[in-house]
């Protein structure tokens, strides 16, 4: 089995598979073959 990691274009964290539904995926226009993946909100958003 593959597994894929995928982390968020904008906090760099690892997204967790329970967290898939809270996320966004785009494709990057250049490349469409790739995806990329954020979170809805980050989790350190409250961070500065
Ligand atoms: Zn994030």
């Amino acid at each position: 089995m593959e597994e894929l990691k995928k982390s968020c274009h904008r906090c760099k964290k690892e997204i967790q598979e329970k967290e898939i539904h809270k996320i966004v995926i785009y494709v990057v226009q250049e490349k469409f073959t790739e995806h990329h993946y954020e979170h809805v909100e980050c989790p350190d958003k409250f961070t500065v």
